[in-house]
């Protein structure tokens, strides 16, 4: 299965259907482990500043369009791309290892919001095998252990929820050591499945709409959207012409 990219202010962002993405990140890791970075504006504009992040993000085996920002981008650039909330790619690849007896590891979040979230995937997928649980609040120094054990549990999908830029700088440095596995940055998602943070109702993420429904319920985080989006918006422009 080739790849189909747009250019995104000098990253290639995929453009495969949601299914599509599954399928060739499945097919690829039965060659060698991969590594999916679900793209937002924010994470664009951390590479502008770190040249190592901006190097994570153009070796990534996938690199797909999470934000609503993205989606908008490639708009602009006259593509219309379907979505693929890092949220609902991983829940598909973890519904994959169900279905077909593949050990899962997950790595991140709070204790306690791990532990219920490990409950709740495993009550929503018939036959789910975890076979490591770790939450994402060790040291440095413990960082080494932690994989060596995770390498022997033998995990086909690892999910990091550590945050970014974390999160991918982890991927990045370990899954050479492991052979045909697939890891995926996945940000809150663990807080999502626990049921500790909800996401926003169906009609806003239809509409594409999420990020408003954030900003509504978390005031603060117009900091952080703003002016990171219309300045993103304003470079695809700029970069079009
Ligand atoms: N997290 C973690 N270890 C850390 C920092 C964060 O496990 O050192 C977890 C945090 O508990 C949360 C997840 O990373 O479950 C993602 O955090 P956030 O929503 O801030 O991620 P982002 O918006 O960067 O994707």
């Amino acid at each position: 299965m080739e790849r189909h990219v747009a250019k995104i202010l000098g990253y290639d962002v995929d453009l495969f259907s949601f299914d599509q993405a599954v399928e060739y990140i499945v097919q690829k890791s039965q060659m060698q482990s991969t590594q999916t970075i679900t793209l937002n504006p924010e994470m664009i504009e951390l590479g502008d500043k770190n040249q190592e992040f901006s190097e994570i993000l153009k070796n990534a085996d996938l690199l797909i369009p999470d934000g609503f920002g993205i989606k908008l981008a490639l708009k602009i650039y006259g593509i219309s791309q379907e979505r693929i909330p890092g949220i609902e790619f991983a829940g598909r690849l973890i519904d994959y290892c169900a279905k077909n007896s593949l050990p899962v590891a997950l790595i991140g979040a709070k204790e306690e919001t791990l532990q219920t979230a490990c409950q709740k995937l495993k009550e929503k997928n018939d036959g789910l095998n975890i076979v490591y649980a770790r939450n994402g609040y060790f040291k440095e120094d413990d960082e080494r252990a932690i994989v060596d054990e995770i390498k022997s549990k033998n995990p086909k999908l690892v999910l990091v929820a550590l945050g970014v830029p974390k999160q991918e700088v982890f991927i990045k440095k370990y899954k050479n050591e492991f052979p045909n596995t697939i890891f995926v940055g996945v940000g809150g998602s663990f807080d999502v499945w626990s049921g500790n943070v909800k996401r926003a109702p169906k009609i806003f993420r239809q509409l594409g709409c999420e990020w408003l429904w954030r900003l509504i319920k978390e005031p603060s985080r117009f900091n952080r959207m703003f002016p990171t989006l219309p300045l993103f918006l304003f470079k695809v422009i700029i970069n079009k012409k």
